[in-house]
């Protein structure tokens, strides 16, 4: 059963458990700016299914990082 914290509007994301774009939703509680390698980013927690339960997914829990693309090729020099 949930117990507290509130989830994000839902999303089609890569599940690396399920291998598969699923539906997902994001948990409030654990958004927040970092810095990572120097660039700004939005980590957020994210979950399996359409729930904090997992509901109708795995129920896989993992991080993303949310990057301006134009900052993450300049600094891995990769070219569009
Ligand atoms: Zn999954």
């Amino acid at each position: 059963m949930a117990t507290h914290g509130t989830v994000g509007k839902g999303a089609m994301k890569f599940c690396p458990n399920c291998q598969d774009v699923v539906e997902t939703r994001v948990m409030e509680e654990f958004n927040e700016n970092v810095q990572v390698a120097g660039l700004h980013a939005k980590r957020r927690k994210v979950i399996c299914g359409i729930d904090r339960d997992g509901t109708k997914g795995c129920g896989h829990t993992w991080f993303t990082l949310d990057v301006i693309e134009t900052d993450l090729k300049l600094k891995l020099g990769i070219q569009d």
